[in-house]
């Protein structure tokens, strides 16, 4: 709980000087990225987002699942972003792990077999990258599919390198 009283201190600091009361919903950018929870990828440092810049959807992988897809769904449709980057990373734990052995793991441990894919993607970032591109194109729901970017960050070096998809 330490940890936590902590970041609730934190966050009681900065509603002291807090100065964006009014600001709209919608992000200024019209952009949603799309990205892996992983705590080292700072994506507003990275890509040198302002608050109110962006949506951003995280989950283990960034990986486009139906929820994401729903997130972007969202997002385009009452919120008026146009763009969708999709940012994946080296080093990332969906690429150490395999489908069968994450999910096999997860039943010896609680006996309970996952209702959902790890979404792993064992061989490279860059190959799911384009394969999360092609799972928004082909979703019919999200109305803006064209203008989506793919790109893998390195955790090593801080580079950021575009996938052509
Ligand atoms: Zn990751």
């Amino acid at each position: 709980m330490r940890v936590i009283d902590e970041l609730v201190a934190n966050a009681a600091r900065y509603a002291e000087c807090y100065e964006c009361p009014g600001a709209p919903s919608e992000p200024r950018l019209k952009l949603a990225i799309v990205t892996c929870m992983d705590a080292r990828f700072d994506v507003w440092s990275v890509l040198g987002l302002r608050h109110g810049d962006a949506h951003v959807i995280r989950n283990a992988g960034g990986v486009v699942t139906a929820d994401t897809r729903r997130s972007l769904a969202i997002s385009q449709r009452l919120l008026e972003t146009t763009e969708i980057m999709i940012i994946h990373h080296t080093d990332c734990g969906a690429t150490k792990i395999t489908e069968d052995e994450f999910r096999e793991a997860v039943f010896r441990d609680t006996g309970i077999r996952p209702d959902w894919a790890a979404e792993a993607f064992p061989k490279d970032p860059n190959g799911d990258v384009v394969q999360s591109i092609a799972r928004i194109r082909a979703d019919e729901l999200i109305p803006q599919r064209q203008r989506v970017y793919g790109f893998v960050w390195d955790v090593e070096t801080g580079e950021l390198r575009r996938v052509k998809a």
